[in-house]
């Protein structure tokens, strides 16, 4: 029998930052999809959920990873590759520097880098070849509403969201005819430690609520049922696609 076309039984997902918000949802959706989990992080960040990921009956893997590092982000890549079939792989992992962008030093900005976008790309090269041998896979890169947009304070953080974007773009065009899909998924307001300083501020939440068409902000679980779309064979002809899951915020 054909598998359901949202199934992910069989297949083995690397995702980063998978210990909370956002990549512990998509983590856990996949699990409960049938995949396998192979979860990248600093040191002890999946502690408290590889548990749950277990109960579902499949394999969870857990390997260290700080991508502030992106020659440890190509050095581990490497080794998976070597060690895996991978099917699937989140870039969920992020970093965000809030403050005036005349403060921002070459040390913060070139953390945001390394995170968001160099490592990412590093991590993706080395899993993606062997997916072109085998001639199937999946990209999933975690952009943001400051793909599109500038945001408020937040430069070195919109301009690797604007990088993942097009990064998305340019590796599915690379990696179309090989029978892999690089798409991204553009989150909107979540509330995850991520947007934390945000949401202690009342006047900010009532600004960025008002103007949310859903009327209110997304829970990271919001952002699974979109990871599991692309992650199935249900996209196997979605390519290059930034899919915002926001509530209608870009809409309006
Ligand atoms: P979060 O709760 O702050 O989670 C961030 C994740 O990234 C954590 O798992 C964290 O691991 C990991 N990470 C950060 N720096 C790392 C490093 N140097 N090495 C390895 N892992 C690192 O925020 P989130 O909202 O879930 O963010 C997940 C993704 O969604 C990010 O790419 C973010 O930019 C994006 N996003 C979020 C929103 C939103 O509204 N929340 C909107 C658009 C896009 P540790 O536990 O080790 O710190």
């Amino acid at each position: 029998m054909t598998a359901p076309l949202f199934s992910l039984e069989g297949r083995t997902a690397v995702v980063t930052g998978g210990g909370r918000g956002i990549g512990r949802s998509i983590a856990l959706g996949f699990a409960g999809a049938g995949a396998d989990l192979i979860l990248l992080g600093r040191p002890g960040s999946h502690r408290d959920m590889t548990d749950e990921a277990k109960s579902y009956g499949h394999s969870v893997t857990v390997v260290d990873l700080d991508l502030s590092e992106p020659a440890h982000a190509k050095a581990v890549g490497a080794q998976l590759a070597g060690d895996v079939d991978v099917d699937i792989l989140v870039n969920n992992a992020g970093t965000i520097d809030r403050g005036d962008s005349t403060a921002v030093t070459p040390d913060a900005w070139n953390h945001v880098l390394q995170v968001n976008l160099s490592s990412l790309f590093f991590l993706t090269q080395q899993l993606a070849g062997p997916m072109i041998t085998r001639r199937h896979g999946k990209i999933i890169n975690i952009a943001s509403l400051l793909s599109f947009q500038g945001g408020l304070r937040v430069a070195s953080y919109a301009a690797t969201k604007h990088a993942v974007a097009g990064l998305t773009r340019a590796l599915a065009n690379e990696w179309a005819s090989h029978g892999i899909q690089v798409n991204a998924i553009a989150p909107g307001y979540i509330a995850t430690d991520n947007t934390r300083p945000l949401r202690e501020d009342p006047d900010r939440v009532r600004a960025i609520t008002e103007r949310i068409p859903a009327g209110r902000w997304g829970e990271a679980d919001d952002v699974v049922g979109a990871a599991i779309f692309l992650a199935s064979r249900a996209s196997d002809y979605v390519n290059g696609h930034v899919l915002v899951v926001d509530g209608g915020w870009t809409a309006r």
